[in-house]
């Protein structure tokens, strides 16, 4: 089993790499994929962009030392923001990535996943159409490979007024006609939302549309990584997927999953 999104003390997590790595070996996965935090705002839970190359550096010193171990990929969760799109472009090209997740942390200047501040503002209908309208656009823009946490915006249990399936469907099209994976990000369990990203419901709408998906805990640390696997295998098979993405240079490999 793989899995594709891990934080260490480089941006948010609690862990150095290797010591993920040696956990990841412990509970038997089969590959890993890094992604800490690149933003282009200046935030405290992001590697600052002058570092990097440590990051880099110690990804590839482990991927030699583990190779006889553990399959390790570099990948990085970076920050959409429309407005931006030129520079992550060229931040992007110039690290040596396997695979980039795009994440939505922030609606305008908003940090909505660790500032609880502004729920409330609009309509939580007014406020699922917003976040998923940059959702599309990060879709639509060609920087990405895997969208992160695709529902993120229920972290705290805030739900939309009426049913969202049409807004969750186009954004689900847009998300397949770009040819993107989406990330079933078991994190959320742990969050006061209490369940996957994608919930069950998004994901079978994935399914529906034929979009591929890739496996992750968003481990912060040790102790997080692939947690919740077997409920999250569980539910894929059931929803009726066979199979998982993995990456490699930023090109795709199809991973069978275990029943
Ligand atoms: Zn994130
Ligand atoms: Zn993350």
């Amino acid at each position: 089993m793989v899995d594709y999104h891990m934080h260490s003390v480089l941006s948010d997590g609690k862990n150095t790499y290797e010591e993920m790595v040696q956990e990841a070996i412990a509970k038997g996965l089969d590959e890993i994929g890094f992604s800490d935090h690149v933003c282009l705002k200046r935030v405290e839970w992001a590697i600052r962009i002058e570092d990097i190359p440590v990051m880099t550096t110690q990804i590839m010193d482990l991927r030699l030392k583990y190779k006889d171990q553990i399959k390790i990929r570099y990948g990085i969760e970076v920050d959409y923001f429309p407005e931006y799109e030129r520079e992550l472009k060229n931040l992007i090209e110039s690290i040596p990535v396997d695979y980039v997740i795009g994440s939505i942390h922030f609606i305008d200047d908003w940090n909505f996943d660790t500032d609880q501040s502004l729920y409330g503002k609009w309509t939580n209908d007014r406020l699922y159409e917003k976040y998923f309208r940059l959702v599309q656009q990060a879709a639509q823009s060609g920087l990405f490979d895997i969208i992160g946490h695709i529902d993120i915006i229920k972290k705290f249990r805030v739900y939309p007024e009426s049913n969202q399936d049409q807004l969750f469907e186009d954004t689900i099209k847009i998300i397949k006609a770009h040819n993107l994976v989406v990330e079933l990000n078991t994190g959320g369990m742990d969050r006061p939302c209490a369940e996957f990203t994608p919930s069950a419901r998004l994901l079978e709408l994935c399914f529906k549309h034929h979009v591929p998906v890739t496996l992750s805990s968003d481990a912060h640390r040790q102790v997080q990584i692939a947690r919740h696997y077997e409920s999250a295998i569980e539910l894929l098979l059931q929803i009726g997927y066979t199979e998982i993405i993995g990456f490699n240079n930023r090109v795709r490999r199809i991973i069978r999953i275990p029943n």
